[in-house]
Order: structure tokens, then C-alpha cells, then sequence
């Protein structure tokens, strides 16, 4: 039998053995380019990687030697399958910040908010199934979707996010044809990768289209407390209980090797995420729950919080500056939070083809098509501003400015001789790093 995994390279003894789900497992674009952008000659606008060194060693090493002296008994053994209840408490303070209220019960703690993504999918997602995203969407999630052999069906958004008459409507198609929505997966604040925040009025719209459809939402909220100025809309949870799944983190407010991050979920839901979480990993880290449970005991988190804003400010900035003085034909999303500015570039562009050149000019982009399931945003750019300090963002919009002014002048060329100089396909072919297909 031929399953598609099957159809992949024979080179490995064993293809022919993996599941069929397998097929939606391919390596991302993302994770290919980690390998070329770390180069440290290469200024990386590509991963979205928290600045980790804005976190103060000291307190969090004090957390550990007390996780270890002081708590050695729970911090180094087994734990709930639902999460520490000490911990779940204090996730109750931190989501107080967006409008959540909920009691200790409905939170459950997992192995970063990805592995709450991988829980929902297991417990939701047959093969055929539907899931409704934003298009873009975050490319690990679309992947973890896929992985469950479901279609990953985006819908539209603009500078506001997710468009609710273009849910609406993309609702009304697939019930037409008969398919299973299982649930509409959406990233209301800071958008990865567009960086737009949806206003308070749609927020109440979608959730109004989702209660009528009866389809349950997963609102995933990594970046919500990193705002620059103003805070975003409160959580779509704030206003909907039953029908919303809420994914948390400590990822982008704290560490994300620590791999803590949490889902509040339905009564009925929750008790087959714990379930689902047990099966997996038996109980999240009980040592990284302790060392975040006294980190957030002891130390002034919420002025870190204020501290990461203020680095990431300063980055955005630097990042708008540097586009509107090298790139000013060119369109792009103004973020007031998180991580991501979503460039648009002339539409006979496309940002796959054009990254080798940008990496030989050593700057690393994601192309916009990563973020999509079905081939779309050849002519976009996700640009990151978290980690790369603002002279290197700079540099880096730079760079890239010369690789898309090339780029143009190439096609201009191409425009009026009706050929491309005979060496441009050939050298793309040969820039091409083997990690990126
Ligand atoms: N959701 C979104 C939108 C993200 O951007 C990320 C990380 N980049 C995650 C989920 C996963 O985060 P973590 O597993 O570290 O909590």
C-alpha cells in the first residue's frame, strides 16, 4: 500500500512503516531556516524568540536553589496531571490582568501552550475534520492540525484581524457541504504572524457567529500582556465561558524553556484535557512549575513584564523606523504589541523564492507561505522584532531593502527584455541551503 508518508524519500529504511497522519509532519519553513539564521554574521528577523537575557538572573536563580532546597520533595517528583494547585492559583492572578475569571479547577497546566494545541487537536480532531483559522495563521499550530490529518480552511483578515463576515460566510460554505467544523482557532491579540490586535467589536461578533454555529473557539494567547502603549481588547474568555478554550503561557512574560503554559477549558472538556495530558507526558514539569510558582511569589513580575514591553517597544520602533526609511513603497502592519510585523510586498513577488538571496545578503525572514495550509502569502514577509538588538534591526531591514530592490530591478529587467539574466535561476538554485526546500 502506498500511504503518503510512503511517497516520501526511500532513503529511510522505514518509510513505509510511518502512519498516514505522518504526511502533514513536514518540516516547516521556520524550522528549516533556524539552521541558516543562527550564523551569527546573518541578522535573524526570521524566529520568534523572546529576549531572554531582559530577565533578571539572580532572582531566578535564587527560584531555583529554592525549587531544589525548599521544595525538593514535590519540585523533583511526579505531580498532577492537572497542573500544581499553587501553581493554577497564581495563573488565576496573571489572567485576572486580561478580564478572566475563573477558579483554580479550570486551569490545567501543560507542557508549553503547544502541547495544549497538540491536547485539543487529539481530543477533537478526526481525519477530514475542519478547523478554521485565520489566514495567516501560527505555523506550529497549522502544523499540529494537519498532523491530525484535518484541513486547515483560513479565513481572511485585515489590519483589524479576522474578518466576521468572511467567518461567517466560510461557515455557511463548509455546513453547505456537509463538513465537520470542529473548532475555530484564532490569536485575537498581537497576531503571530500579522501582529494585528482584533477590536472589542468583532471579538463579541465572532464569538456571537461561534455560539450560533455551535462551534467551540480556541483562543490562543501568548502576546496579549506585551503591549506598548495601550492594552489590548480584554479576552474573548472574559466574556464567554462555555464556548471558548483559552490557551495561556509563560513563554513570551517569562522563559520558554521552562515549558509552562496552560489551557482553561469547559467543565467537560477540561477533565479529557487532564486525561489526555496524562496519557502524554504523565504530569507537566513539576521542577519548572515550582521554580515559575516562586518566581511569581517572590519576585516583582509584573515590573518584568513592564520591562519586556519597554524592550520590545524600542524594537518595533526600530524595525517601522528602519521599513519607512528603506522601504517606503512598500506596505506593512504597525503592531502595538508582541513580536511581528507582517510586510506586504509587490504582488509578483514571492519571499520563498527570493530567501536565498536575502540569506547570501545575510538577512532571514520568514516567507509569508509558511503561515499558510493552502499555498497562500507568496508575496509576504514575517519579520521579527523580539530578539535582534535595534542597530541590528536596522542593518537588517537594510539588507533586506537591497535584496527586494534587486529583486525589482530583476523583474523590471525581466519586463522590458522579456528574459532574466541567464545566471538568476541557476544562482538561486545554487544559494539555496539544502535545510531549505
Ligand atoms: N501560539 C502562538 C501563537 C505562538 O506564537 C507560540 C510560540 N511561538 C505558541 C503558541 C507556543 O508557545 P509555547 O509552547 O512556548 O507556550
Amino acid at each position: 500500500m502506498t500511504t503518503p508518508a510512503s511517497q516520501g524519500t526511500n532513503l529511510d529504511p522505514w518509510f513505509g512503516a510511518y502512519a498516514a497522519r505522518t504526511a502533514g509532519l513536514s518540516a516547516s519553513e521556520v524550522r528549516a531556516l533556524f539552521a541558516v539564521a543562527s550564523r551569527p554574521e546573518v541578522v535573524s528577523l526570521a524566529g520568534g524568540m523572546p529576549y531572554v537575557s531582559a530577565l533578571p538572573t539572580e532572582l531566578l536563580q535564587s527560584a531555583v536553589d529554592r525549587a531544589v532546597r525548599e521544595q525538593g520533595p514535590v519540585a523533583l517528583q511526579y505531580g498532577s496531571g492537572q497542573g500544581s494547585p499553587a501553581l493554577r492559583e497564581q495563573i488565576l492572578d496573571v489572567m485576572s490582568l486580561e478580564g478572566i475569571r475563573a477558579s483554580v479547577d479550570d486551569v490545567v497546566v501543560t507542557t508549553g501552550s503547544q502541547h495544549a494545541l497538540e491536547l485539543m487537536a487529539k481530543l477533537f480532531l478526526d481525519p477530514g475534520d475542519v478547523v478554521i483559522a485565520e489566514g495567516p495563521s501560527y505555523v506550529t499550530a497549522v502544523t499540529v492540525f494537519k498532523s491530525f490529518q484535518a484541513e486547515v480552511v483560513h479565513v481572511p483578515m485585515d489590519d483589524e484581524g479576522l474578518q466576521p463576515q468572511a467567518l461567517q460566510e466560510t461557515i455557511d460554505r463548509l455546513k453547505a457541504s456537509g463538513r465537520r467544523i470542529k473548532f475555530i482557532y484564532t490569536i485575537p491579540s498581537f497576531h503571530n504572524p500579522m501582529g494585528v490586535t482584533l477590536p472589542w467589536q468583532r471579538r463579541v461578533e465572532i464569538l456571537e457567529i461561534a455560539r450560533r454555529a455551535e462551534i467551540l473557539v480556541v483562543e490562543d494567547n501568548p502576546y496579549g500582556l506585551l503591549y506598548f502603549d495601550q492594552a489590548p481588547p480584554q479576552a474573548m474568555r472574559s466574556v464567554e465561558e462555555d464556548g471558548v478554550v483559552y490557551l495561556g503561557t509563560f513563554s513570551k512574560t517569562f522563559a520558554p524553556g521552562l515549558r509552562v503554559g496552560w489551557a482553561v477549558a469547559p467543565h467537560a472538556i477540561r477533565e479529557k484535557l487532564v486525561l489526555a495530558n496524562e496519557a502524554a507526558v504523565l504530569s507537566p514539569s513539576s521542577f519548572s512549575q515550582t521554580v515559575i510558582s516562586e518566581y511569581l511569589a517572590t519576585a516583582d513580575w509584573r515590573g518584568q513584564i513592564d520591562t519586556f514591553r519597554g524592550v520590545y517597544r524600542e524594537r518595533r520602533d526600530a524595525m517601522l523606523d528602519a521599513l519607512g526609511r528603506h522601504l517606503p513603497s512598500l506596505d506593512w502592519t504597525v503592531p502595538s504589541g508582541g513580536f511581528y510585523v507582517w510586510l506586504r510586498l509587490p504582488e509578483h513577488l514571492d519571499s520563498k523564492a527570493m530567501l536565498p538571496r536575502a540569506v547570501k545578503e545575510l538577512v532571514a525572514y520568514t516567507p509569508g507561505t509558511a503561515f499558510y495550509a493552502d499555498g497562500g502569502g507568496r508575496s509576504a514577509i514575517r519579520l521579527s522584532f523580539c530578539y535582534p538588538t535595534p542597530d541590528f534591526i536596522r542593518e537588517g531591514i537594510r539588507r533586506l531593502a537591497n535584496v527586494i530592490n534587486g529583486e525589482l530591478e530583476l523583474l523590471g529587467e525581466f519586463a522590458q527584455t522579456g528574459s532574466l539574466p541567464a545566471q538568476t535561476e541557476q544562482t538561486r538554485q545554487n544559494l539555496l541551503p539544502p535545510s531549505i526546500g
